[in-house]
């Protein structure tokens, strides 16, 4: 089989690995000039920031499927959930909007998390030596342009500069407005994909010479819909600080994005992390990333184009996990998917 998967986030490289260790002959196509998806590592001197991912679950399919493709030493150290502050919410909820980075998530299961070894670049650095080693072909820096069904209806090709790129089935790994794009390239109706509203947030990381957050592990405002992790970890810190003195936290505004989210993140880092200012030795941040790229309600069927050769993946895909963990189940989904309907 030649099988596609367009989008290299943690959905599309879950997806090529499970579509090449199947058999496929595989190759992704991804847009932008690195591999990673929307949460990608920024130059931050000595530290390691990241803007996105901080934890993952202990028993998630992203942590099951790292140890399926061998990769211990990227798990890492857990993550204290008992030691979270709730502020107008009960410790139940904060962990469960921790879990799904949602405010109005329903209750899931107290999960345990794990702070990914070498931050979300090791973890994705994974996926991709594992896909190499699947010999996966990357297109990186290309992006498609139209899907072409051929007269039975099913997948004939991808276009991509002007090339037409023969295959028998496609994974878009891509967000719903894009996907929908290319569904009605190929005359498909996406109506549905193109109810999805995306929810996008302001957020901050910062490396602080200090414990400001002590003694709690995280802190979320039910209020202002501030959520803020220490994920500190020896691996993350310079070489030569001492890790039992320094802070790696990552704060949210689940609220939503813009300056004035930004802005509300630091004032409330003011009136929980005092001094926190003075301390920071690096700092990154974004006033618009997107969180969700649907809410919960308007999750697709991730084989609703399933007869064309065509499957969805990522988190505005059906799944009964959230975030990164969605990702990965609805990308290794999808794979599987196709896999039944040859
Ligand atoms: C601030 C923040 C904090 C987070 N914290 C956590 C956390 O603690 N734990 C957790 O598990 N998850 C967390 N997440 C969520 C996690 O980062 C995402 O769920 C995950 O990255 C989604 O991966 P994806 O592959 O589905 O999508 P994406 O990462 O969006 O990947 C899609 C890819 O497709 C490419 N693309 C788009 N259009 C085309 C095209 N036409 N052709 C080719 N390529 C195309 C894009 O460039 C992109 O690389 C967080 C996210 C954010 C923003």
């Amino acid at each position: 089989m030649r099988s596609i998967v367009i989008g290299g986030g943690v959905a599309g490289l879950a997806a090529a690995v499970q579509l090449a260790a199947d058999g496929s002959t595989v190759l992704l196509i991804e847009s932008k000039d690195t591999l990673g998806g929307r949460v990608r590592m920024r130059d931050s001197g000595n530290w390691l920031l990241d803007p996105g991912l901080h934890l993952m679950r202990r028993k998630g399919p992203l942590n099951q499927l790292l140890r399926k493709l061998r990769a211990p030493r990227v798990l890492g150290s857990r993550w204290n959930h008992r030691e979270m502050l709730a502020i107008d919410a009960d410790a139940g909820q904060a962990l469960t909007v921790l879990a799904t980075m949602s405010m109005d998530a329903e209750g899931v299961k107290v999960p345990e998390f794990v702070i990914p070894r070498g931050g979300w670049s090791s973890l994705v650095g994974r996926l991709i030596v594992s896909a190499n080693q699947l010999d996966v072909m990357f297109d990186v820096g290309s992006s498609v342009e139209e899907l072409v069904l051929g007269q039975d209806g099913r997948l004939a090709s991808v276009r991509v500069s002007g090339n037409d790129i023969e295959c028998d089935e496609v994974v878009l790994a891509i967000p719903p407005s894009e996907s929908a794009r290319l569904l009605e390239s190929a005359g498909l109706d996406a109506s549905e994909l193109r109810r999805c509203t995306e929810q996008r947030s302001a957020a901050l990381d910062v490396a602080l010479e200090g414990k400001p957050m002590r003694p709690y592990s995280g802190l979320f405002d039910a209020k202002s819909g501030i959520i803020a992790v220490d994920v500190t970890a020896e691996d993350r810190i310079p070489e030569g600080a001492d890790s039992s003195a320094c802070t790696i936290l990552h704060a949210v505004s689940l609220a939503g994005d813009g300056s004035e989210a930004l802005q509300g993140i630091k004032e409330f880092l003011d009136s929980r992390c005092s001094g926190w200012r003075n301390m920071a030795a690096a700092r990154r941040s974004t006033t618009s990333i997107m969180l969700h790229p649907c809410s919960r309600g308007e999750r697709v069927d991730g084989s609703a184009f399933i007869g064309s050769g065509i499957a969805m993946a990522g988190c505005h895909v059906i799944s009964e996990y959230h975030l990164s963990d969605a990702a990965v189940d609805t990308g290794r989904g999808a794979a599987k998917a196709l896999k039944l309907s040859r």
